[in-house]
């Protein structure tokens, strides 16, 4: 396994192309790009925490491949235990960033790919669990973060992807030969790629006879040639240029560093090809994957409204008014909301089962009904959060007047709250609650594992209406069968 340090200086090495702000980065110092940085500081403490004797038992795992120990963001859930611990793990990490770490995105790829290719296999007679299951042990050994690339740009969301205008709206095979495929499009909305090893293409919707060409999953080293990033921008980005305070979390950032990766036909050779043109599992792949995200909101904005709640918390202790009665039924609101979306993780952890491949799978149910909840809670989260908080989080003086001799005495004496606390430490958690209850923090809350319609149409599909509406007749005396189509 890797330290947070060793995996920041195995980012180094790579020849990575990516464009920030019209300027095209140096591939050896991107790292410590003040946009960039703070993202991956927070994955650095995927590899860190694993080192946390403290968190072994969460962080850590044996790899049903090899028997070796591996960090748990490689692993292929065993158990519902395991699904379970993943939970904890994300919770726990969130509690220290206050942010997205990015890393579970590849890790969700793996275990969707691990039991979609195995049921290819059986289906097809191909060999794409093998071929994936010898990419997932060098993965595991050399600890890589992999990206999970699924989002693809759809231009016209009317169409289908062969029926676009462009054909590249679409991740698609352009060229196939006796060593490998060309592919050709671009994934959008990629969270941690810049700082990722490599990234797993898969496709981002259902698709048909027309489309097989549109149904590809491969790995591909973030630096292939033919690859291009183009680093997104966010909110107040040009904090991160200037001090600390009010950046909020000048250590982890917000969110996970999102960008465009254009694949100018990018070669791939066939042992890193896990799906070529079988459309038929394209729905299957996207379906498992996206429950497994869902599964994780749960956990990971859990542990995020934890630190919201304890800063709007902190910033009614240091203004005076942390024991109003009406203050702390909002925080207890809050804590209340959290537990909710933690509930949802855990219980469609618990009632995960085994897939045909033999991994444990979430209950897709309850996996949507987690991330739908995270799309409206953390927003009534955030609210009661801004409550507490009040307007200053919207109005507060920058850092470089604070430290301005002419007027700095006066954003000192005057954005003062309780006499005892420093005017700094009270700046620094107003700024915090600022970053984390805005702009894109919000966005990726409703939007991140998929937008809300994309959980309410599962619903239909696995709550059993049907069922529910025989056992209503039965219980009003009314004869379901008159009514069975
Ligand atoms: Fe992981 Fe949450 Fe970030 Fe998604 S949003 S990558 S689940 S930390
Ligand atoms: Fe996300």
């Amino acid at each position: 396994m890797m330290t947070g340090q060793e995996y920041k200086d195995s980012l180094r090495k790579r020849n990575i192309k990516v464009y920030f702000k019209g300027e095209l980065l140096d591939p050896e110092t991107l790292i410590d790009n003040p946009y960039i940085k703070g993202h991956v500081n927070s994955a650095a403490m995927t590899y860190d925490l694993a080192m946390d004797p403290k968190y072994e038992d969460l962080m850590t795992v044996k790899s049903h491949l090899t028997g070796e120990k591996i960090n748990r963001f490689t692993h292929i859930h065993q158990s519902t235990e395991d699904l379970i611990k993943k939970v904890k793990m994300l919770r726990m990490i969130s509690q220290n960033t206050g942010t997205c770490y990015q890393r579970c995105v590849g890790f969700d790829a793996a275990n969707a790919l691990y039991s979609t290719t195995y049921e290819m296999d059986q289906k097809f007679g191909t060999n794409y669990h093998e071929r994936f299951v010898n990419y997932l042990k060098r993965w595991q050994k050399e600890d890589l973060m992999v990206a999970g690339a699924m989002t693809d740009p759809k231009g016209d969301r009317s169409k289908k992807p062969h029926e676009q205008a462009d054909p590249d709206m679409y991740v698609h095979v352009v060229k196939k030969d006796d060593k490998g495929i060309v592919v050709r499009g671009a994934k959008m909305h990629m969270t941690g790629m810049v700082n990722s090893h490599e990234m797993i293409i898969m496709p981002t919707t259902g698709m048909g006879e027309d489309d097989a060409d549109y149904a590809v999953c491969c790995a591909i080293p973030v630096d292939a040639p033919g690859v291009i990033h183009i680093f997104g921008r966010q909110t107040n980005d040009d904090r991160k240029t200037e001090g600390e305070i009010d950046q909020g979390n000048a250590k982890f950032g917000v969110v996970g560093g999102e960008s465009l990766t254009v694949l100018e036909d990018v070669f791939v050779p066939w042992e890193n090809v896990f799906m070529c043109g079988e459309y038929q599992f394209s729905g299957m792949l996207v379906e498992r994957f996206a429950c497994y995200h869902r599964q994780n909101y749960g956990g990971c904005k859990g542990g995020v409204s934890d630190i919201v709640t304890g800063c709007a918390a902190c910033i009614a202790d240091m203004s005076g008014y942390g024991k109003a009665t009406h203050i702390k039924d909002k925080l207890n609101q809050m804590m209340h909301l959290t537990e909710t979306l933690y509930c949802c993780a855990i219980a469609c952890s618990a009632e995960g089962r085994p897939t045909a491949a033999g991994n444990y799978y979430v209950d897709p149910l309850l996996a949507n009904v987690d991330k739908h909840n995270v799309t409206s809670m953390i927003y009534e989260i955030d609210r009661l959060a801004q409550d507490v908080g009040g307007g200053i989080l919207a109005t507060l003086p920058s850092e470089a007047d604070l430290r301005n001799p002419e007027v700095g005495h006066y954003v000192e004496k005057y954005a003062r709250g309780v006499a005892e606390v420093p005017t700094e430490d009270r700046m620094r958690m107003i700024r915090l609650l600022e970053n984390m209850t805005g702009g894109v923090a919000l966005v990726e809350s409703m939007h991140g594992a998929g937008s809300p319609q994309a959980q309410k149409v599962m619903y239909a599909k696995l709550s059993g209406l049907a069922n529910k509406k025989v056992a209503a007749m039965k219980i009003a005396g009314v004869d379901p069968e008159k009514y069975a189509k």
